[in-house]
Formats: structure tokens, sequence, C-alpha cells
């Protein structure tokens, strides 16, 4: 590919950040958004072309990365990415989506002489601002070494983890295991709570110790604080399961977890709580 031209479309939670450092290594050309007033913001911030749509931005670009919500988002937006590509662009997804999604949207960009390379994220918000995100790709290892120095603007760490889907599905296994962490600090900190633990001795202990992990080092305190309004959406999690689900099921394995923890963000969602970060799954525990 001769010098890459990069697109960026979701300037949310993730998106914004990442974007961000494409522009900082000089290989941003612009921005899409659903919501317009996100794409003029970033567009006036960062002096990059605020695109009204995504085949507008496809004009200007060899390569676009997207970090939208869900399945139906990924899919709208590559057929409209392929409507007006020019032949050789490649699309890197880094929403959360289903593998079947990925082999879709692949098939879509190929019509159109293009490619799609599956390419979701772990390390939340903060690994989107520090360009430290974990990034677990599926797909045609010439299309991601074509990519890789857009990707490298945002990544701690790229993995090639097989053909087109590979990294859905290994995002669906990452989201399986935070799952079963979230489930434990939720329990174990509301019996903190209960048992009037002070939260600025307990923390750093057991992150200390064999119960450290990201979510208690970046979301426990936070959570004692009730204080929900930063990081992922429990709504976007809840999507996230129902995938791994499905997976699970398929494969005949057990999914217990999976079965619970989407029981319990389905309620908090019920409950008006969907956009609050998925931490708040401490609010079901603190009521036994
Ligand atoms: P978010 O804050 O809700 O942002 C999503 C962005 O995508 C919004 O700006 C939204 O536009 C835009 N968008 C959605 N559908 C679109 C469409 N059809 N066309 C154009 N733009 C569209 O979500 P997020 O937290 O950044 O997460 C984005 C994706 O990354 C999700 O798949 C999520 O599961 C995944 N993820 C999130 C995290 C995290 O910690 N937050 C970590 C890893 C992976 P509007 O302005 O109109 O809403």
């Amino acid at each position: 590919m001769s010098e890459l031209k990069a697109g960026f479309i979701g300037l949310g939670a993730m998106g914004w950040a990442m974007a961000g450092h494409l522009k900082r290594v000089g290989l941003l050309a612009g921005v899409a958004n659903r919501s317009a007033a996100k794409t003029l913001a970033f567009a006036r911030e960062f002096g990059v072309l605020g695109a009204a749509d995504p085949g507008e931005l496809a004009q200007h670009c060899n390569v676009i990365a997207l970090c939208v919500s869900a399945d139906a988002d990924v899919l709208e937006v590559t057929r409209a990415i392929a409507g007006a590509a020019q032949p050789g662009t490649i699309v890197v997804d880094h929403s959360t989506a289903s593998s079947k999604t990925a082999i879709e949207a692949q098939k879509i960009m190929r019509a159109a002489g293009g490619d799609f390379l599956d390419a979701p994220v772990s390390g939340g918000v903060e690994g989107a601002k520090n360009g430290k995100l974990s990034i677990m790709v599926g797909g045609d290892a010439d299309a991601l070494a074509r990519v890789r120095p857009a990707l490298e603007a945002y990544a701690g760490r790229i993995a090639h983890l097989g053909g087109i889907g590979a990294g859905q599905n290994t995002k669906a296994v990452n989201q399986t295991v935070i799952a079963g962490i979230m489930q434990g600090i939720g329990e174990g900190l509301a019996l903190a709570e209960a048992l009037g633990l002070d939260p600025a001795v307990l923390l750093p202990t057991l992150s200390g110790g064999a119960a450290q992990s990201w979510y208690l080092d970046k979301r426990g305190a936070s959570a004692m604080r009730n204080e929900f309004n930063v990081g992922f959406k429990l709504a976007l999690m809840h999507k996230d399961l129902g995938i791994a689900h499905d997976l699970a099921a398929a494969a005949g394995v057990v999914h217990d977890v999976l079965d619970k923890s989407r029981s319990d963000f389905a309620e908090l969602m019920a409950q008006g709580h969907g956009d609050e970060d998925v931490s708040a799954v401490i609010r079901l525990k603190r009521r036994g």
C-alpha cells in the first residue's frame, strides 16, 4: 500500500482517543461519527476532515478504523464504505462484535476490491488514552502488515490470532474472563462494605496479593464511592456477553458465569443504569 491515509469512525469513549493517536503520528486524514456534533468537534480540535458520512470519508482514505457500538453498526458502516472506497481500502474494526459479522463484513469489502480485519481491543478507556491497547486481530496477514503502522499508534500489543473472526472469538473469551472477575469484585467489595472495612487500606492490600486485577485497580475505589460515570457502559458489556454466550452454547461448554452476568446487567439496564460503567454491578450485590 502506498502511504497510509487513515480515517476513523466512532468517536466515543474509546474512538475519540484512538483517532487522536492517529493524528499524533501523522496518519489521520479524517473522521466520521453517527452524531455530527462529535465529528465537528473532533475536526475542529484536531484540524482534520470531518466527513458527513462513511462514504465521504472513504473517498479520502485507504485504511479506515471503526470503533462503533454493535454488529449492525459495523455492517452498516462497512457497506457505506464499500460503496465509495478506492480499491485496496482496508477496514479495521475495533468494535466488539461477533465473528459472523466479521466474516460478512470481509465479504463486503472484498467484493469492493478491499479487505476487512476484525481487531477488537482490550485495555479500557485508559488503554485508549495512553495508547496501550491490546489488539486481537483476525484476517489476512498481508492486510495486517499493511495497516500495522496505523494500529501501532494506539497499541501496546498487536496479536494476529488467525483468519477472519479469530480476533472477535478471542475478545469473547476475554469478556467471559472479565465477567467472572467483575462478579467476584462486586461481591467481595459489597462484603467489605458490610463488614465496615476501610477502602483506603483494603484496596491496596488486595491489589498487593493474588486478588490483583485491572478491574480492581481501576474501578474498585470508584465502585465503593458509588461512581459509575467513566469507563465501559454496561449495556455494551451485556451485548458482548450475548456474543460469548452464543459461542459457548454452540461449543457445548458451561456458561454459568455468562448467564449470571447477563441477567445482572439486564436487570441494571431495566433499572435505567445501562450507560453506567460495568462496575455498577456492585449495586446488585449490596442488597441481599
Ligand atoms: P461509545 O462511547 O458508546 O461510542 C460509540 C461511538 O460510535 C459513538 O460516538 C457513536 O456515535 C458511534 N457510532 C455508533 N454506531 C455508529 C454508526 N452506525 N455509524 C457511525 N458512528 C456510530 O462506546 P465505546 O465505549 O467507545 O465502545 C465502542 C466499541 O468498543 C463497542 O463495541 C465496545 O463494546 C468496544 N469496547 C469498549 C471498551 C470500553 O472500555 N469502553 C473497551 C473495549 C472495547 P453517537 O455519538 O451517535 O452515539
